[in-house]
């Protein structure tokens, strides 16, 4: 349990103070950052780079769906996408969402299990659909051979990444967050009750720290002394040349060989999930270009003949978790330390859930709209949770 919140101090000199410091400004943190303003807490966020969403989530592939193996990441999925579908009418902010699908190839040895899912979704009040190997290239050209099946889901989709972290940003602006930009952390140290945290020679004293800097969220464990199991692993998005097709294609994954494409205006974006995990490295892999062009050809005989665009193509950060699932919840390491990290491809489409279950913590001690225990810190130790296996 934590202890009960804080009210803002005044400013004293170099030191600032507020009931939470929310260290990172991608979209788990202006999410989190927003509803605990909403409960009356002070915030102040911490963020290096200048502007918002200049991390992971301005490098993603933007994608939203239900199409999850284990409850608990359909749970976060089934809160999370109403609010993105819904986001103008509730708060007056665009967000960009758009419902062109996720499409899903399946493979034989992979049908019984995956038919098992999706019968959780639909229990859990999910729309997802099931089609026959033939009825794919209704979506996208290609050749279905050696499919099992194909599921789709219609709720499912893409937002614009900045456009929800701008809206959570000047919404939170609304409810009397602070924004630091320009203010990397640098040192965080333990007070009598709660935490100092350091930029330069800038201090920000706080109840609670929200450890919402993605990728980066193991670095600032360790500037605290604490445990966060965050890695990076480098992932690259190419983009195609214009091509001829005016069908806007769903995002598109072969859970065979995991490659993806999806619509991106004329253009599509493609990749390959890569179990490579190379550190803090940087840029594009044009060498990984050609395995997932080989991987994709012979499902998408069209590539033979697909240009390539070289400035469009980009690379990014997840920060993955040993079980591809995010931490979300109390460091065991110390008192009033959130952890909201580690999300690897799904902190885009959890953002809303995680804002929620956050803000739920430090006001109440506990999270109760959404049971986040599978993503416990605790779990890693108790042998883990469920794996989840549409990680893509
Ligand atoms: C290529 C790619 C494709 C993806 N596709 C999808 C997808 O389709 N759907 C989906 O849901 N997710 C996807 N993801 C994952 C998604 O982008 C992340 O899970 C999500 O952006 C995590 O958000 P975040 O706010 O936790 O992290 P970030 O956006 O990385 O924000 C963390 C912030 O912390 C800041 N920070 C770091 N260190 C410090 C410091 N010392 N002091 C102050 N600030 C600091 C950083 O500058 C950064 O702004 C994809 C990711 C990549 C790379």
């Amino acid at each position: 349990m934590s202890s009960s919140p804080r009210r803002a101090r005044s400013a004293d000199g170099a030191t600032h103070t507020a009931d939470v410091v929310v260290i990172g400004a991608g979209i788990v943190g202006a999410s989190s950052a927003w509803q605990l303003a909403r409960r009356g807490l002070s915030v102040i966020v911490l963020e290096r780079e200048a502007a918002p969403a200049l991390g992971s989530t301005g490098r993603s592939a933007a994608g939203v769906r239900v199409q999850f193996t284990t409850a608990p990441n359909i749970a976060l999925s089934m809160y999370s996408l109403p609010i993105y579908r819904t986001f103008r009418e509730r708060h007056g902010h665009e967000v960009g969402y758009r419902d062109i699908g996720y499409l899903l190839l399946v493979p034989p040895e992979r049908w019984d299990d995956h038919l098992a899912s999706v019968a959780l979704q639909q229990s859990m009040g999910a729309p997802v659909e099931v089609f026959a190997p033939e009825d794919a290239p209704r979506y996208v050209p290609m050749d279905p051979g050696g499919l099992a099946g194909v599921t789709y889901g219609p709720w499912d989709g893409v937002i614009d990444p900045h456009m929800a972290t701008h809206a959570w940003v000047a919404m939170g602006r609304d409810a009397g967050v602070s924004y630091r930009f320009r203010h990397p952390v640098t040192a965080v140290q333990p007070e009598a009750d709660g935490w100092r945290v350091q930029c330069g020679n800038q201090a920000f004293s706080c109840g609670h720290v929200v450890n919402a800097a993605g990728t980066w969220s193991g670095l600032i464990g360790r500037l605290a002394g604490l445990a966060v199991p965050v890695r990076p692993k480098r992932i690259q998005i190419f983009l195609s040349a214009p091509i001829a097709d005016e069908r806007t294609y769903p995002l598109t994954i072969d859970l065979g060989t995991g490659v993806y494409l999806r619509s991106e205006g004329d253009r599509i974006l493609f990749g390959m999930d890569t179990h490579a995990d190379d550190g803090f490295t940087e840029g594009v892999d044009w060498r990984w270009l050609e395995q997932v062009l080989l991987a994709g050809v012979d499902r998408y005989p069209w590539w033979v003949d697909l240009g390539v665009d070289r400035q469009g193509s980009w690379w990014g950060y997840y920060g993955v978790t040993p079980d591809n699932n995010p931490v979300i919840g109390f460091n065991p390491g110390a008192a009033c330390w959130v952890d909201a990290c580690g999300f690897s491809g799904h902190g885009i489409m959890h953002a809303p859930a995680t804002g929620l279950a956050v803000s739920e913590l430090i006001a109440d001690g506990r999270a109760h709209t959404l049971d986040v225990t599978a993503f416990a810190h605790g779990r890693f130790e108790d042998g883990g949770v469920a794996v989840e296996a549409n990680i893509f």
